[in-house]
C-alpha cells in the first residue's frame, strides 16, 4: 500500500526502532509509548485490522501471533504483558494497518477501557 505509513516503516523509507523480524513479521517501538515497553508488531503484509486477519496466508497468521511471545521473552515481560489492537473508528484506530501493541513493565490498569 503505497499511502500506509506502516508499510513504509516495514520497507525501510521511515524509520523505526527495530525489537523484532521474520519473514512474516516486524516489530518495532511505539514513537508515542504507552508503558515502559511499548512493541508495534505488524504483519509484513498490508491487511487493514484485526478483522481482516484471516486475509493472510495461515503461515502468516501463525508467525504474527508466534511472535508476541518470543517479543515479550527478549523484552524480558516475565511479570506479564498486555496484547492490545484497535480496529475501526469505535477502537480509535489511527493506522489502519494491522497492528499488535505490546505493553509492559509496569502494572497495568485493572479497566481496559
Ligand atoms: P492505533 O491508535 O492505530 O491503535 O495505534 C497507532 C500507534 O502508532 C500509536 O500508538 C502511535 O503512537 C504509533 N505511531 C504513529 N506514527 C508512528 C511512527 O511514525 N512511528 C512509530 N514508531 N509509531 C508511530
Ligand atoms: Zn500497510
Amino acid at each position: 500500500m503505497d499511502n500506509c505509513l506502516f508499510c513504509k516503516i516495514i520497507k525501510g523509507d521511515i524509520p523505526s526502532a527495530k525489537v523484532y523480524e521474520d519473514e512474516y513479521c516486524y516489530a518495532f517501538r511505539d514513537i508515542n509509548p504507552q508503558a515502559p515497553v511499548h512493541v508495534l508488531l505488524v504483519p509484513k503484509m498490508h491487511v487493514a485490522n484485526m478483522a481482516e486477519v484471516s486475509l493472510l496466508p495461515q503461515d502468516a497468521q501463525t508467525a504474527l501471533f508466534a511472535a508476541i511471545g518470543k517479543i515479550a521473552a527478549q523484552e524480558k515481560l516475565e511479570n506479564g504483558f498486555r496484547v492490545v489492537s484497535n480496529c475501526g473508528p469505535d477502537a480509535c484506530q489511527s493506522v489502519h494497518h494491522l497492528h499488535i501493541h505490546i505493553l509492559g513493565g509496569r502494572q497495568m490498569a485493572e479497566s481496559m477501557a
